[in-house]
């Protein structure tokens, strides 16, 4: 086994084993890097989302590529319930305000309660789905968006996000990334949600315009975004951070020590499948 990951020289590892690699483990995987393993059989993804692998590359010399979904939708669910309460009550502001004797000064300003606002999940898959229970639970109204109505949902389906954005006050992104979906919450999404709206996204940076987002954030026409994930992770933009209407997360949905377990755990279940010449438990290509 060899780590390409966090050592000072990954190229000389490659130049040393290259050959010898059978099988990636986690991780980014351009053309280049499939290039240069001539005896790469398989890629093994720890992740749901395989945007970061270049999937035409791997098919076009047979290299299967597997992920690990379902064994972290709860982590991630979680993690987005955290961030709308966070954002619907300024708790990181509020913790701030406390730690530096504020309120002493005075009560912390109103905030808005989930309770009875619609939310709008964009992509009700697996995690979506555990993201749109949780939300019921809390007496959100759910709507969804997708390419397909799942009429076995009990959420009603709009299948354009302009339109599902003029009807919410909420809208969680958790769709794939890659081309199909790249900036699909566009400028006229967000000014669909309007002033009072908010962004929830768990899903990956590329679904947003970034710079629409960050524009009308700063002019008051948007309300309010939560952020676990944005283009050119791990660089945020200085005047993201430096609105207080928006919440960032480190890229940690699937960050818990259950999920990562998980993932692990079926990581190495696709590679030894594959070896053993079984079937692979989560095959993507
Ligand atoms: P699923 O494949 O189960 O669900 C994806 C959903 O997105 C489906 O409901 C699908 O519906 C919808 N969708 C797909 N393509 C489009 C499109 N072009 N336009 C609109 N909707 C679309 O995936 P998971 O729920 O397991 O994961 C979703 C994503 O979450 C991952 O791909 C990953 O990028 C992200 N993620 C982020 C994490 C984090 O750390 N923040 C951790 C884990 C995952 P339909 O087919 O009807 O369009």
């Amino acid at each position: 086994m060899h780590t390409l990951v966090g050592v000072p020289n990954p190229d000389a590892v490659l130049e040393q084993h290259a050959a010898e690699i059978r099988a990636i483990a986690g991780g980014k995987v351009s053309s280049s890097l499939i290039e240069q393993l001539p005896n790469l059989e398989i890629i093994a993804n720890s992740g749901v989302g395989v945007d970061s692998i270049d999937l035409n590359a791997a098919k076009a010399r047979n290299i299967a590529v597997t992920n690990t979904p379902g064994v972290l939708n709860d982590s991630v669910a979680e993690l987005a319930i955290a961030l709308m309460l966070a954002l619907a009550r300024s708790i990181p502001q509020a913790d701030r305000f406390v730690r530096e004797g504020r309120w002493q000064n005075g009560m912390f300003p109103l905030r808005n309660e989930l309770c009875g606002k619609t939310v709008g999940i964009l992509g009700l898959g697996r995690i979506g789905k555990e993201i749109a229970t949780r939300l019921a639970a809390m007496k959100m109204k759910v709507v969804y968006c997708g390419r397909t109505e799942q009429p076995d949902q009990p959420y009603s389906f709009i299948s354009d996000p302009v339109a599902m954005a003029h009807e919410c006050d909420w809208l969680v992104a958790i769709a794939p990334g890659g081309k199909a979906t790249d900036k699909i919450v566009s400028r006229k999404v967000l000014e669909a949600l309007g002033p009072k709206g908010y962004l929830v996204n768990v899903a990956r940076g590329s679904l947003v315009d970034q710079a629409a987002l960050v524009e009308l954030l700063q002019s008051g026409q948007f309300g309010g975004a939560a952020l676990d994930v944005f283009d050119n992770e791990p660089n945020v933009p200085a005047e993201l951070l430096a609105l207080e209407n928006v919440i960032v997360s480190p890229h940690q949905g699937s960050r818990t020590e259950e999920a990562r377990e998980a993932m692990g755990r079926l990581v190495a279940e696709n590679i030894t499948a594959h070896f053993e010449g079984r079937p692979l438990p989560s095959r993507v290509v």
